[in-house]
C-alpha cells in the first residue's frame, strides 16, 4: 500500500493534522490501533486549542454538543483559602486582549468526533498498531509495517510519516528521532477517575463559572484537578512524588479515596459526596523530551515528542496547533522543499521546541517558586500569563514574553539554540547531555510496580 503521508494515531494530534492536510490538497491515512470511542486523560483546553477547533469549523458544532464552558482557571494554594484566577482571553490583530472561553471535554466523545470529521473531509481511517518504520539506506523514514487486527502484517510505504501516538512515542521507541530523556516530572504519578455528587462553582461566566477548571495546590510536585465534563460528571485527578504513594501501600483506588480530600479543605468540601463511575487509572511516567523529532521523512507531533506536567492543561493545545504548524510544511516537502537537507523540518522543530521550552520555563517557575508565581499572575505579569495560559507560548506570539524571561532569570536559567544538539534543554539542567539519564524505551511499564524498577533513579 502506498500513500504521500501516513499519520500514526488518530487522537486529536492526528485527527487535526488530517484536517489541515486535506486543507493542504493531500489525502493522508491515518492509522489507530485502538477502536474508539476509548477512554482518554486530556478534558481541559486552552483558549487557543479552542481556536483551531473555530479554525476547523467546530465552533457551532462544540456549542450545540453542550460541552461545558470554560472562562478561566482557579489555582487555590495549601490551605484552600488563597487563591488566584486566570480568565481565558483572546488577542485580536492589534493584540488587545478580550475575555473569551473554551470548552472542556469528555476525551472518549470528542476524539470520535475529530476522527470521524477527519474521515469525513477525506482522510482514510485504519484500524491497525504500526509495528516497525521502514528506514532507507540514508535512515529517511519511507512507511511503516502494519500489524491488522486478524494478526496480519502489510507495509506502508509512504513519503512522509506524522508521528501523532502520543504517548506511545512510536519513533522515539523505535530510535528513528534523537534520544528520548527523563523530564523534569518524572519522579510522579498521577491517579484519575470520573466522579459525580462533586460540588462545583454555581456562575454562569467568569471567575465563578461552573465549568471552569479548579486546581487544587498542596506542596511541591502534590496537587489535585477538578475539571466539570457535563452537567454532572467532574474529572477529579491528583498527583503525587510516587515515593508519597509507594510508602501507603493502598491500591491506586484507596489511595485516590484518601489522598484527594485531604489536599485540601475546600477540595474536601466539594468532594465530601462523590461517587466514582470510572475506574482509577493510573498515568507513571509521564515526563519527557525527545531530541531530533523531525528528520528526512518525519515530524513527530505533541505528546510523540514531549510532554512537560499537566499542571496548566497545555497537552490538547500542543498536539493540535503543532499540527496545524506541520502541515504546510508537509505540502513544502511534497512539493519537493528541504529534500536535499538531512532535516527538511528545521525549522519547524526549532519553532516547536522553543514554544515548549516557554511553557516549561512557566511551569518549572510555579513548581520552583509558588508565591512569586502568584503574584507574577496578580499584579506584573497578568497578561503575559494570561497569554501563557491560553497556549499563545510560540514565537511569532511575542514570545518570550517578559514573563518568561523573568521566570528564567530567576531559575538561572539560560537557553541556548545555537547547537542542534543541546538546544532546549536548560544549560544547568540534570537533563542536560551531559548529565542526562537516558530514558529506557524498551523497559515493561506494565504496572507501576514495574516502571519504579524499570526507570533510572
Ligand atoms: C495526568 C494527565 C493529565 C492531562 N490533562 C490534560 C488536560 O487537562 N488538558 C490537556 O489539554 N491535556 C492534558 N493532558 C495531555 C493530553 O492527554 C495529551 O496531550 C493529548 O491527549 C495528546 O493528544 P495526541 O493526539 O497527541 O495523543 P493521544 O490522544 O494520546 O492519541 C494518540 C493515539 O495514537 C494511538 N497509537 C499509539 N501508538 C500507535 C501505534 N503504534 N499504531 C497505531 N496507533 C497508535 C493511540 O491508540 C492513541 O489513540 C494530560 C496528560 C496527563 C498525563
Amino acid at each position: 500500500m502506498k500513500t504521500d503521508v501516513l499519520i500514526i494515531g488518530g487522537g486529536p494530534g492526528g485527527a487535526t493534522a488530517a484536517m489541515f492536510l486535506i486543507r493542504e490538497g493531500i489525502k493522508p491515512i491515518i492509522l489507530e490501533q485502538e477502536a474508539f470511542p476509548r477512554f482518554h486523560i486530556g478534558e481541559s483546553m486552552t483558549g487557543e486549542a479552542a481556536q483551531v477547533l473555530r479554525r476547523l469549523g467546530f465552533g457551532d458544532e462544540m456549542i450545540r454538543r453542550k460541552h461545558p464552558v470554560k472562562h478561566g482557571v482557579r489555582v487555590f494554594g495549601t490551605t484552600g483559602v488563597n487563591s488566584w484566577y486566570i480568565p481565558v482571553a483572546a488577542r485580536d490583530k492589534e493584540w488587545n486582549l478580550s475575555l473569551a472561553s473554551t470548552w472542556q471535554v469528555r476525551r472518549s466523545e470528542f476524539d470520535v468526533m475529530m476522527l470521524k470529521a477527519a474521515e469525513a473531509r477525506g482522510a482514510t481511517v485504519m484500524q491497525g498498531t504500526a509495528t516497525k518504520p521502514l528506514l532507507a539506506d540514508d535512515g529517511a523514514v519511507r512507511g511503516v509495517t502494519v500489524r491488522w487486527p486478524d494478526g496480519k502484517s502489510e507495509n506502508i510505504e509512504t513519503e512522509v510519516v506524522l508521528d501523532c501516538s502520543g504517548m506511545a512515542t512510536f519513533l522515539a521507541n523505535q530510535r528513528v528521532t534523537g534520544p528520548k530523556y527523563v523530564g523534569s516530572y518524572d519522579k510522579q504519578i498521577a491517579f484519575f477517575s470520573h466522579v459525580t455528587g462533586a460540588i462545583r462553582d454555581t456562575g454562569t461566566s467568569g471567575e465563578e463559572a461552573r465549568s471552569n477548571t479548579l486546581i487544587f495546590y498542596q506542596n511541591k510536585f502534590h496537587w489535585a484537578w477538578f475539571i466539570p465534563i457535563d452537567e454532572d460528571v467532574v474529572s477529579m485527578g491528583l498527583v503525587t512524588p510516587k515515593a508519597t504513594f509507594v510508602e501507603t501501600k493502598q491500591s491506586p483506588e484507596e489511595f485516590f479515596r484518601h489522598t484527594i480530600p485531604a489536599i485540601n479543605p475546600d477540595l474536601r468540601r466539594r468532594v465530601a459526596d462523590m461517587k466514582l463511575i470510572e475506574k482509577v487509572h493510573v498515568i507513571p511516567n509521564y515526563s519527557y523530551q525527545v531530541r531530533r523529532f523531525c528528520g528526512e521523512g518525519f515530524i513527530c507531533i505533541g505528546d510523540a515528542h514531549r510532554f512537560i506536567d499537566p499542571i496548566f492543561s497545555f497537552g490538547l493545545s500542543a498536539t493540535m496547533r503543532e499540527a496545524e504548524f506541520a502541515a504546510p510544511a508537509v505540502r513544502a516537502y511534497l512539493e519537493g522543499k528541504g529534500r536535499d537537507k538531512a532535516n527538511p523540518f528545521t525549522g519547524h522543530q526549532l519553532f516547536c521546541e522553543k514554544g515548549i521550552d516557554n511553557l516549561e520555563d512557566m511551569v518549572d517557575m510555579f513548581w520552583e517558586q509558588p508565591f512569586a508565581f502568584a503574584l507574577f499572575a496578580h499584579n506584573r505579569y497578568r497578561d503575559e500569563l494570561i497569554d501563557a495560559f491560553a497556549g499563545r507560548i510560540y514565537e511569532n506570539e511575542r514570545q518570550p514574553s517578559a514573563a518568561i524571561l523573568a521566570f528564567r532569570k530567576s531559575l538561572k536559567r539560560t537557553r541556548d539554540y545555537e547547537h542542534e544538539d543541546d538546544y532546549s534543554i536548560p544549560i544547568g539542567s540534570r537533563f542536560h547531555p551531559e548529565r542526562a539519564a537516558l530514558w529506557e524505551p524498551n523497559s515493561p511499564i506494565a504496572t507501576t510496580e514495574e516502571w519504579m524498577v524499570a526507570r533510572p533513579s
